[in-house]
């Protein structure tokens, strides 16, 4: 993988879900002649911060680097042997 930041894949991914997300609310909307703005706003918009943190949870615990920095945070890159 070219970038190894946890926030670069964090950002990534929340892009991939948001997109599918709103082809999936658009689709269910014509189909049942809903109000596609409000439920976009319902479904996604509302509940970013929640799909964000979810996402970085994940990533947290299954690919972040253990490893701890000069600050004594957490290192924000994967872990090297990751597959
Ligand atoms: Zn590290």
């Amino acid at each position: 993988m070219k970038y190894k930041s946890i926030n670069f894949i964090t950002n990534h991914l929340y892009e991939i879900i948001i997109k599918d997300s709103n082809c999936l609310i658009e689709k269910i909307s014509q189909e049942h002649s809903l109000d596609c703005e409000e439920m976009k706003k319902k479904y996604i918009d509302n509940q970013s911060d929640i799909i964000n943190n979810n996402i970085q949870k994940m990533l947290n615990s299954k690919i972040r680097c253990l490893g701890i920095i000069k600050s004594g945070c957490q290192c924000a890159r994967t872990r090297k042997n990751n597959s």
